[in-house]
């Protein structure tokens, strides 16, 4: 990363952590609000899955709002080995009998992988600065309430049930309009750095991967957003949107996106480059 004369000049930044915003869809529809004065992909961590190595959203968030890659950050997969008191007690009825091994590991398995929460992160995040006067909402793995209740089994379900389909996007909506109403209702707080995230967009994708036109509606739903907010904030407030990878015809993209309505001069940023900058906008103009 270089960072070279940037206009630092703000009071506040607004972070906008949008899931799956594709780098090449805000291209071929000419999104400018979501484009805003900079724009670029970012270079995010592979995590290894069943099917190959993908952006994982649970580690790429935290790989963010730590500033460290997934080995330092604290996890670098998507379910987390979990030792339990079982341990000794399957060790020694192994080593006794060996062949049990298979239907021990089976068991074993299930018990030992956790997803990730809070205690997870080793690494101080963006929020834990005694320093800087913070906000985070819905942040995936920091805070437990990310995730809507239409997610899950109900992503995979809403690909092949019709009826399901429309419960699933109402709850997409929902989340759209209660997000964005906790962004507006932040313009009037007192604070240095806000993170707001929002999952419908991967879950959009996922499911009406077939659909382009109603996959656009929702970019222009965030672009109007964008529009709108930038409109109301203070001049010198900064608007930072992040996304942990892209997606096209429903499987993740190995990039991610930013962008930012000052200008930045980022070369190809990976996403554990933001924290330290973030940080040094908001310190060296309030503090200094
Ligand atoms: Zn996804």
């Amino acid at each position: 990363m270089e960072i070279e004369d940037g206009e630092y000049s703000s009071m506040r930044v607004f972070i906008l952590g949008i899931d799956a915003l594709e780098y090449s869809l805000v291209e071929e529809w000419n999104l400018k609000y979501l484009k805003q004065k900079e724009y670029g992909k970012t270079i995010v961590p592979l995590t290894k899955t069943g099917v190959g190595s993908h952006p994982a959203t649970v580690v790429v968030w935290s790989c963010f709002i730590t500033g460290k890659e997934p080995i330092d950050m604290g996890y670098e997969t998507i379910k987390i080995p979990k030792r339990d008191k079982l341990d000794d007690l399957y060790w020694s009825i192994k080593t006794r009998f060996p062949k049990s091994e298979k239907i021990l590991y089976y068991f074993h398995r299930k018990k030992r992988s956790t997803t990730p929460t809070r205690s997870n992160i080793k690494a101080p995040t963006l929020f834990d600065n005694p320093n800087i006067n913070s906000i985070h909402m819905h942040i995936p793995v920091y805070d437990n309430d990310a995730f809507p209740e239409y997610r899950g089994v109900g992503t995979y379900r809403a690909v092949s049930d019709k009826y399901y389909r429309k419960i699933y996007e109402k709850g997409c909506l929902k989340e759209f309009d209660e997000r964005t109403e906790e962004v507006y209702n932040l313009l009037d707080k007192d604070w240095d750095i806000s993170m707001q995230y929002f999952f419908l967009l991967d879950g959009i994708q996922h499911v009406f991967f077939h659909n382009k036109l109603k996959i656009m509606d929702y970019y222009m739903k965030f672009n109007n957003f964008v529009a709108n907010l930038t409109k109301k904030i203070d001049d010198d407030d900064i608007i930072l949107i992040i996304s942990d990878h892209g997606q096209k015809k429903g499987i993740h993209t190995d990039y991610g996106f930013y962008s930012s309505n000052i200008k930045l001069n980022l070369k190809k940023p990976k996403i554990y480059d933001f924290k330290t900058l973030v940080e040094k906008m908001v310190y060296e103009n309030n503090y200094n």
